[in-house]
């Protein structure tokens, strides 16, 4: 019987949960584990109320303790780690898969706690260890990165001889009637943000100013938005994966508010990483403005409307150029019925779940360290079409200029 070991126990972690005793054939055996339990609890309780198959248990854990970490592995017997809690853990927990031997999955590359800058080299330079053992590790199954990145090698698979333009556009249509707040971890979140933008062209990196690039789009079921090019990690991974590629950009829609809110806050130095001394106490300003925001996972019933995040690609098939645009669109409310809880959780903790499946079930296989779009894309898209992220293929898009 296939035991999983879930790590963190957060917005994502609670929908993967939930997603994964739905699946209790794969998921027969899970264990929630993170440094709160009270929060392994209440997710536990929230899935016994819906009367799933699989078994359930919980622990504690400090995932930057490798011994600790390696030995609940071995004591519970896990087959599989799916990392769900932050990206600071990545690699202690690679650690821990590797000294327990098995296989591991995350949604988010490893980023220093000390310096916002995330890139995939520190967990790359794992790939001869994890293949030496013959452990698989999966890095980046969540939505982007994950299913924009399997949507990336579907198309190169199904309808492209090469795909020289990808743009990325990630659109939250949701309202959840606050003045702000994140829809993921907001220490994460602002920094994803508050970071330098860049995109990948001509074989290297463009960089650009923080929102200096700006669009708009009209997103189907949502509507016009305002979009600004971000730096994003499948980026980094998509730009050696998909041969031919010319330039690859990521969009992320923002509402006037939350710009209006974090130029403030970062104006006031409110997003900075630097630790200061307040009454005789080191604290890190976006670490303090992180615990006074609301709680990502606690925005479930305020939130309102669609999520819609996709890829336009650009290429040739048989010498003609074609476009396609795949997108999938996610409503809040529904997401909130069915697992309790927002959709940018759902669209993270499905494919998060999805991917463990992937490796559970033997579909994806091989040892070494794998971004997601280097396995074959059709068992992954099938399953996002039956687990409750179905994808609509749009032939004629409009572009993005
Ligand atoms: P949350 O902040 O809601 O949850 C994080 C969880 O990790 C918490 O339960 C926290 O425990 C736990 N945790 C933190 N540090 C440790 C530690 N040292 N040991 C054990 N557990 C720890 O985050 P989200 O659920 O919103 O996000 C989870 C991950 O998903 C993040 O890495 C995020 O970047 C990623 N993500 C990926 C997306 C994608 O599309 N690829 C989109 C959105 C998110 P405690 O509460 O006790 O501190």
């Amino acid at each position: 019987m296939k035991k999983t070991l879930i790590i963190g126990a957060g917005g994502v972690a609670g929908v993967a949960a939930h997603k994964c005793a739905q699946n209790h054939e794969v998921f027969p055996d899970i264990m929630i584990a993170s440094r709160t339990k009270a929060k392994c609890d209440a997710i536990a309780a929230q899935l016994a109320q819906r009367g799933y198959k699989s078994k359930i248990s919980t622990a504690q854990i400090d995932a930057m303790d490798v011994p600790a970490l390696t030995k609940l592995i071995k004591d519970y017997g896990a087959d599989l780690v799916l990392n769900l809690a932050l990206p600071y853990q990545d690699l202690a927990i690679m650690d821990a898969c590797l000294a327990a031997g098995v296989g591991y999955v995350d949604t988010a590359n490893y980023e220093p706690e000390d310096d916002a800058k995330f890139e995939y080299k520190w967990q790359w330079a794992y790939r001869d260890r994890y293949k030496d053992a013959g452990i698989t590790a999966l890095l980046g199954s969540g939505f982007d990165p994950g299913v924009t990145s399997v949507f990336s090698a579907y198309a190169l698979k199904h309808y492209f001889d090469e795909i020289h333009y990808i743009d990325i556009l990630d659109c939250n249509g949701g309202d959840h009637g606050y003045p702000f707040a994140t829809n993921f971890n907001p220490e994460i979140n602002i920094r994803e943000v508050a970071a330098k933008g860049s995109y990948w062209e001509d074989g290297k990196w463009v960089h650009t100013e923080p929102m200096e690039i700006k669009r708009e789009y009209d997103f189907a079921q949502v509507g016009k938005k305002d979009m600004y090019l971000l730096h994003h990690e499948e980026i980094e991974s998509l730009a050696l994966n998909i041969p031919g590629i010319k330039r690859i950009r990521f969009f992320m829609t923002f509402g006037q508010s939350y710009l209006t809110h974090l130029k403030c806050l970062e104006n006031v130095g409110m997003t900075s990483i630097e630790p200061i001394e307040y009454q005789g106490q080191q604290i890190v300003p976006i670490q303090f403005l992180a615990a006074v925001l609301p709680d990502p996972s606690s925005l479930g019933p305020r939130t309102k409307g669609k999520t819609n995040i996709g890829c336009i690609f650009q290429g040739v098939k048989d010498g003609k150029t074609r476009n396609l645009y795949i997108y999938n669109v996610c409503d809040h409310q529904e997401c909130y019925k069915e697992v309790g809880s927002q959709a940018i959780s759902y669209t993270t903790g499905v494919p998060a779940m999805i991917g463990a499946m992937m490796l559970l079930t033997g579909t994806w296989r091989g040892p070494g360290v794998f971004n997601i779009e280097e396995f074959d894309p059709d068992p992954f898209m099938e399953a996002l079409n039956k687990w409750g992220l179905p994808w609509i293929v749009d032939e004629n898009p409009t572009l993005v200029d």
